[in-house]
């Protein structure tokens, strides 16, 4: 099918005839009704030829299935059970292009690899690639050759990929990791709330989430989003009767020696999951010490030496890998006959996703937990620092009301953090809260520089075009301000003088990088949002979206209060944790875990945590007092003093140094409860 031509004025986009423009973004798009539905003969000759597997795992062909025959589905299946090869051998039998949104790189680029060594058409647009290689890869999804493409949520709000994509026949959108678009998941990610608003304005018919971790809350939140009915979620069994689970409560002086003779009670190849990469090269160089074949592994180390580890860790060539939560992700390692969580895992989500990576070929492994409450607080730090103070709220509710010109609102998120206060996560939450509320509605983003330079002479590129392109290019070339070589676009002038819409002018710039003709750069993202000045003025504005943080807070908080709780208890772990997440077929006493064999554990801190005295903390809040009054004009307020004194970072201490002073952090083993009860009491 030919394209439409960028450069024509008005290009009526492809699927425009289908979607009219006023549909609401909450509406599915038709499902696809034309697809024959393949037989269960057909899928698994398709299985054999392209992927040489001999049948399908639990799970996976009623998921094709359901997609070849038009059906959007959501699918759950623990780690390791195949969860990608549903969209990879659907794609294949779509007639167009399968759009895999991925929240991580690393995870894209080994589907990547595993559909190359296939022989399947794939790729990926991300900040790795250098403009030619983007270029590459726009080119073969346009001439149809890539069936599969894969890019990071935040790729939406790129102007120039927007652009791009709209102008290409969609059949699918895969979300990877689609627990991430709820608010009662453990790794809420809001861009990926705007998805299901995507998938509308992109006309895309089919839509598959795919996740190893929904709780029922989780799981009806993202069907209700995407409009999946309840018979297309598809869910396996979660239950793994060869992993026995144990909670072993220890104090954290006698940890790394537990740690020791733990291993050396394992048959096989393990692996040790700890918090922090500084702890990683800690315990990987104690266990060599005692005579352990042990590496440490963390996003820190190099792209070689990682890739170097996993393969030595695939061969057997490493015993022990001690490893932050990075490490796992790619690894499809069927024989790990042990996992130990030397640090608390972050969540039950990651508990469960972590341990089952052991024993995925079906035979006998051990899952031990040395636990104790030590850390505990710095975990429900990290979500303290993320709730923004109603006066933060206020001053981006001001923000728009001042910065707001003909009822659009202009934003780079940086600059705004540091001005409000509010870290970039908990801003982007905001902004998201925001548009939900109807204050504030995303019109696009742009790169408020595009910057090129001729590869063919000017002359030849206007002399490639007949009529009113030419002239459109001409304007173009005009209207930029030229330096040598590289020529900045002024689309005001351009807009003012030749009155063409800026779509137009990027998907003209963009043909024409993609011919060779060009070579062309962006810069500084801005994205620009319409104003409801109704919303915005409610007064209720500012306290509802507290409510919503301190909510959030207390949800969050509660998350933690449960792991604990978990780890803590005096009936099956196994059966519990199959609960959790909806599995209602697990047995009552599994009859492999600590608390079945009547072994209860209590989480204690290794040293109980003490508060400095009156004095000295009252002298150093009034030093962090002097010094913002000082250096910001501003008088701390209680939430500022209790992040000071738990040590967490927000955008105004970074600004203005206030690690340096004395008492930053003096309390960051104390539970922000408590820190908060003593500040009330002081100031
Ligand atoms: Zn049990």
């Amino acid at each position: 099918m030919e394209t439409q031509h960028p450069l024509e004025p008005n290009s009526p986009r492809k699927g425009q005839a289908v979607t009219p423009a006023t549909a609401p973004a909450t509406t599915p798009a038709t499902e696809l009704t034309t697809t024959p539905t393949l037989t269960s003969e057909q899928l698994r000759h398709s299985l054999s030829q392209h992927f040489s597997f001999d049948g399908f795992r639990e799970g996976q062909e009623q998921t094709i299935t359901q997609l070849v025959s038009g059906h959007s589905t959501l699918s759950i299946f623990p780690t390791g059970a195949g969860k990608s090869l549903c969209y990879q051998l659907s794609a294949i039998h779509l007639p167009h292009l399968t759009l895999v949104v991925s929240p991580l790189l690393a995870l894209m680029k080994d589907q990547l690899a595993f559909l190359k060594s296939k022989g399947i058409s794939a790729a990926s647009i991300d900040s790795t690639l250098t403009p030619q290689e983007n270029q590459a890869v726009m080119a073969d999804v346009r001439s149809g050759r890539i069936k599969i493409l894969m890019v990071s949520v935040e790729r939406f709000k790129n102007e120039r990929f927007r652009e791009f994509i709209k102008s290409i026949d969609l059949s699918m959108l895969v979300v990877d990791e689609a627990h991430c678009i709820s608010e009662w998941g453990h790794n809420f990610r809001p861009d990926y709330l705007k998805l299901p608003q995507y998938r509308s304005e992109l006309n895309i018919p089919l839509v598959l989430l795919l996740t190893a971790t929904a709780t029922r809350k989780v799981k009806k939140d993202m069907a209700q989003r995407f409009a999946i009915s309840p018979e297309h979620i598809i869910q396996t069994g979660f239950y793994r009767d060869n992993l026995d689970l144990t909670v072993l409560p220890v104090n954290g002086a006698a940890k790394n020696q537990q740690l020791v003779s733990t291993i050396n009670q394992q048959q096989g190849v393990g692996i040790v999951y700890v918090t922090l990469q500084q702890s990683a090269e800690q315990v990987a160089d104690y266990l060599q010490g005692n005579g352990i074949n042990a590496t440490a592994y963390h996003a820190g180390l190099g792209n070689e030496l990682r890739h170097q580890i996993q393969n030595d860790f695939m061969q057997g060539a490493i015993q022990v890998v001690v490893a932050t939560i990075a490490f796992g992700m790619g690894i499809d390692k069927a024989d790990v006959r042990f996992v130990i969580h030397y640090d608390l895992p972050k969540s039950i989500e990651n508990y469960s996703q972590e341990i089952g990576r052991a024993g995925r070929d079906g035979l006998a492994s051990n899952c031990i937990t040395l636990a104790n409450l030590d850390g505990i607080n710095t975990v429900e730090n990290f979500v303290y620092g993320d709730t923004p103070e109603p006066e933060a709220i206020e001053y981006v509710i001001n923000n728009i009301r001042d910065e707001m010109v003909n009822g659009q609102w202009e934003l780079q998120v940086l600059s705004l953090s540091n001005a409000s206060n509010v870290k970039q996560l908990p801003l982007k939450t905001l902004l998201v809260q925001l548009e939900l509320y109807g204050v504030i509605k995303p019109l696009y983003a742009y790169f408020a520089e595009f910057r090129y330079k001729f590869i063919e002479a000017q002359e030849k590129v206007l002399a490639r075009f007949p009529g009113e392109r030419q002239q459109f290019l001409q304007a173009i070339f005009q209207h930029t301000d030229f330096k040598k070589v590289w020529g900045t676009l002024d689309f005001d002038n351009l807009y003012q003088h030749y009155g063409s819409e800026r779509h137009r002018v990027v998907a003209a710039m963009e043909y024409l990088q993609e011919q060779g003709l060009i070579v062309l750069e962006t810069k500084k993202i801005t994205e620009v949002f319409s104003v409801d000045n109704d919303a915005l003025s409610d007064p209720q504005l500012v306290p509802s979206l507290s409510d919503y943080f301190q909510d959030k807070e207390q949800k969050e908080v509660q998350r933690i209060a449960a792991l604990v709780r978990f780890f803590e208890l005096d009936r099956c772990l196994t059966s519990n944790l199959a609960r959790y997440f909806d599995d209602q077929k697990a047995p009552e006493r599994c009859g492999h875990c600590s608390a079945c064999r009547g072994q209860k554990a209590t989480l204690e801190y290794s040293q109980q945590p003490q508060l400095p005295d009156d004095m000295q903390l009252q002298t150093m809040l009034m030093g962090l007092k002097a010094h913002l009054e000082s250096k910001a004009g501003k008088t701390p307020s209680l939430g500022m003093y209790c992040r000071f004194l738990a040590g967490i970072s927000v955008p105004l201490f970074n600004r203005h140094k206030v690690k340096a002073l004395s008492g930053f952090g003096c309390c960051e083993q104390i539970r922000f409860a408590h820190i908060k009860e003593k500040v009330t009491a002081l100031i």
